[in-house]
């Protein structure tokens, strides 16, 4: 590399450390170890500053389902800027994209859910799924059922009420969180809670805690249930087979309205538009953001059922929520592009049928590793649990970081790979090929392997 290249590198780092408040971010340990200045993409590979190419197998942030480099979603935005670049949607007015977007989502919905809440992000919908069920109970006349229930270690944003909402412990302590009338309980993570049964009875055990938390509360206090199909962030924690079906059976039984965060899943990553669609799961609010748009802009949203739609609108007048930015229009066209790609390139059908099954098949091969204590995914999201001794299922001690060490790993192994503790995950673009998921699995074979050394290396 050019000296002037690397000098112009190094100020840009310099500048980061000095302005750059990071997201999620120990910024006194990022000085110290720096960060890694993203330059480009293309497909399913990132190159940065310095040139190294990395295979993405986290889609940026769980969210460019098309792959990076879409020129015809790049022209989408150029001509929706030239024509309307904003305008709100307050007031009586409307405009196309906003209009055919939320058309076109309902196509994709399951059958009962028509209409389409417009958010600038993931938390803000979750934001907007709390006022809306607060209110559809208010306008049903029962105002006491207010309270939200959801699972610890969830993730549903990081606004007040996302991080409310969510179960992360860490997240609570600061700020004084969550705000009352949002309660937790456990999760349905076998791996990490439930060995000592069977996963079945893990599944049944932690669905039938809804129940347990619904007559401890009281039916006439809850408003509603959160939870993502897979958590994501919480380490892709897929639950038992047993889960769901316990799930509805006590989502039927009592009256409470139930929230899908689809903000991962939705757009494909299982295999069908929805996961309520892959799990037979009958939502009545669905959680989206991400894939909506590829991350190409940010957009978030709320898929309404018309359960909770009819009471909004016969029964409403206005709803007092709504953002500056709810269907901007340039946004909104980047989706219907994103939309149309996944479709003309059938990338949902591939996920169900060839390349998601390909990815769980190959995955599965990594659990030969002498590190890792169990494979599992679905669709297009796998993790791969780090163990320090394979026999007891031992796990290492949190002094090791192997999670930290395996991410490092990856990255000199040519593989973006996030850690959540010692659990990696990931979420490719939903077009990757097969050929692209092969260099997946050796470059993270390679990294299991180059982790082990530097756990070694520690003495360890
Ligand atoms: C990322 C995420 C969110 C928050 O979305 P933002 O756009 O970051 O606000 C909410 N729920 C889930 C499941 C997520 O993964």
């Amino acid at each position: 590399m050019q000296q002037q290249q690397q000098d112009t590198i190094s100020a840009l780092q310099a500048m980061d450390a000095a302005h750059h408040l990071h997201p999620f971010t120990d910024s006194a340990d990022l000085a110290k170890r720096g960060t890694r200045v993203i330059e480009r993409a293309e497909g399913v590979y990132i190159w940065d500053a310095k040139g190294n190419k990395l295979l993405d197998a986290m889609a940026g942030l769980w969210c460019v389902n098309v792959g990076y480099g879409r020129k015809s979603i790049a022209d989408a935005a150029y001509a929706q800027l030239q024509t309307l670049p904003f305008y709100n949607n307050f007031f009586q007015c409307t405009h196309e994209p906003a209009i055919r977007l939320a058309s076109k989502i309902a196509s994709l919905a399951p059958g009962h859910m028509n209409r389409v809440f417009f958010t600038g992000s993931g938390s803000e919908a979750n934001d907007t799924n709390l006022r809306m069920v607060r209110r559809y109970w208010d306008l049903k006349g029962m105002p006491s059922k207010k309270t939200i229930i959801s699972r610890k270690n969830a993730y549903h944003g990081s606004t007040v009420a996302g991080a409310s909402l969510g179960g992360m412990g860490f997240m609570h302590q600061q700020g004084d969180l969550p705000i009352p009338g949002i309660v937790h309980i456990d999760q349905p993570y076998w791996f990490g809670e439930g060995r000592d049964m069977s996963p079945e009875a893990f599944g049944i055990k932690t669905a039938q805690a809804l129940e347990a938390k619904i007559l401890e509360l009281g039916e006439d206090k809850v408003a509603a249930f959160i939870a993502e199909p897979f958590q994501g962030a919480g380490g892709v924690i897929i639950p038992p087979d047993s889960y769901w079906n316990e799930i509805k059976r006590i989502l039927e039984k009592y009256n409470i309205l139930f929230i899908l965060d689809e903000v991962i899943s939705g757009f494909g990553r299982t295999g069908n538009w929805f996961a309520a669609q892959t799990l037979g799961l009958k939502p009545d609010l669905i959680t989206i953001a991400k894939g909506m748009t590829s991350g190409y802009i940010p957009m978030g949203g709320v898929i309404v059922s018309d359960r909770v739609a009819d009471v909004l609108i016969s029964d409403g007048g206005e709803f007092a929520h709504g953002f500056t930015y709810s269907g901007h229009p340039v946004a909104a066209a980047v989706a219907l592009e994103n939309i149309r790609i996944l479709e003309e390139e059938r990338l949902v059908d591939k996920v169900r049928t060839d390349t998601g099954p390909y990815l769980q098949d190959r995955l599965q091969t990594l659990s030969a590793h002498p590190l890792v204590g169990e494979v599992r995914g679905m669709g297009m999201v796998g993790a791969i649990e780090l163990v320090a001794d394979k026999h007891s299922m031992v796990r290492f001690g949190s002094e090791i970081s192997a999670g930290m060490l395996c991410r490092e790993a990856c990255i000199e192994s040519g593989l973006v790979m996030r850690a959540v503790g010692d659990t990696m995950i990931i979420s490719p673009p939903l077009c990757i090929t097969r050929d692209e998921i092969d260099e997946l699995i050796f470059k993270a074979s390679q990294a299991l392997s180059l982790t082990l050394e530097k756990i070694a290396a520690r003495g360890n």
